[in-house]
């Protein structure tokens, strides 16, 4: 498919929108960039993760206990994902450079790969969000049926159902398999994947066989082969769960949108930030607990609008954007509760898998 093209707007949404968020910005003399409330989160995160990781392998508690820590090590590494490597690698971590790719860089240590994320996450389902064929986030072909374009196969009447299973294992999938996939070959879905450097060859397998070591080969050592297992599993399927959950909820719910570029001239029906509130979606804006753990990923209308923005100031800004909605009539999308949120998602795989 050719790269879809964003329709030009006469008065620009995004250009009102941007104009009042600077204004925001200016008046209140704060920086875009994370503050000290994110920077007491990611500390409090990654000491959490150390501790976990040096209990759980060198001191192993009792089999309850350790079960428990290793369902609490797998919130912990969604929350240093939702937090702190996804805003560092937007760029919103922090104003300096090093400190965002440090942040970004996280994610290597957990079994991922900033490339692969950075090409995934910031350029395509950023830039593309919901259009089938480009967004990588909506192809679980041929296990699930993200979109009506997409084709429809006799286990899709179900995947409301067997859906759970499928994201406790993204990430487990993810370090163990789709990465892989897309470094061999050298493409994700179907945009080729930027020209990887000796440095980006060097970083992806240093860092894939650190993390082997040290979620596989340290802790069989120590705990031996069945306990790593069980262990390993426990926290593998709650990151995955609670991963796949928080991006789920934000584009794949009922009322979101799947706009399909023009087959011949390959533009697209909305200007891209009309286009960005159409595909997206909030949940739980006021729960405060959500608010904290998810890294803003809650209120994903403003991230994908102002991606460059950490999500710590989400919050403020999400009524600005939510008044030019109303003047500009473009609808909004928000769910006031996660169990709403959830609840949509499945209607929503009921509906693809049974929709024509
Ligand atoms: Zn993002």
């Amino acid at each position: 498919m050719a790269t879809p093209k964003f329709a030009s707007a006469q008065t620009s949404f995004r250009a009102e929108l941007k104009k009042r968020i600077n204004e925001y910005f200016q008046e209140t003399g704060k920086a875009a960039t994370g503050n000290i409330a994110l920077y007491t989160k990611a500390i409090v995160l990654l000491s959490a993760f150390i501790l976990l990781y040096i209990h759980l392998v060198f001191f192993t508690p009792q089999t309850v206990f350790a079960i428990a820590e290793c369902v609490l090590l797998g919130f912990v590494v969604a929350g240093i994902g939702f937090n702190i490597m996804h805003d560092g690698a937007h760029g919103s971590f922090s104003k300096h450079a090093w400190l965002n790719n440090l942040a970004a860089f996280s994610l290597n240590l957990l079994g991922g790969s900033h490339f692969m994320w950075n090409m995934k996450h910031n350029v395509i389902h950023h830039a593309y969000t919901n259009i089938d064929g480009v967004d990588d986030d909506i192809d679980i072909k041929p296990w699930m049926r993200m979109s009506t374009t997409q084709p429809k196969y006799k286990l899709h009447r179900y995947q409301h159902i067997y859906f759970w299973g499928l994201y406790a294992l993204l990430y487990i999938l993810w370090i163990f398999v789709l990465d892989y996939q897309k470094y061999f070959k050298r493409r994700i879905g179907d945009m080729p994947l930027k020209k990887m450097s000796t440095a980006d060859h060097l970083i992806f397998w240093g860092f894939k066989i650190l993390n082997l070591a040290m979620f596989i080969a340290l802790p069989i050592y120590t705990l031996g082969f069945t306990s790593w297992l069980i262990g390993f599993l426990v926290f593998g399927v709650v990151a995955g769960l609670v991963i796949s959950i928080v991006f789920q909820l934000a584009h794949t719910v009922e009322h979101t949108h799947f706009p399909m570029p023009d087959v011949a001239t390959g533009r697209l029906e909305d200007e891209w930030a009309v286009h960005q509130l159409k595909t997206t979606a909030n949940f739980a804006p006021r729960n405060k607990v959500i608010n904290w753990f998810v890294g803003g990923l809650n209120f994903q209308v403003e991230h994908h609008l102002f991606p460059n923005i950490s999500h710590i100031h989400y919050p403020a800004i999400n009524k600005i954007i939510k008044q030019a909605c109303e003047e500009f009539s473009v609808t909004y999308i928000e769910f006031p509760k996660m169990r709403h949120a959830i609840a949509s998602h499945v209607s929503f795989l009921k509906q693809m898998g049974r929709a024509s």
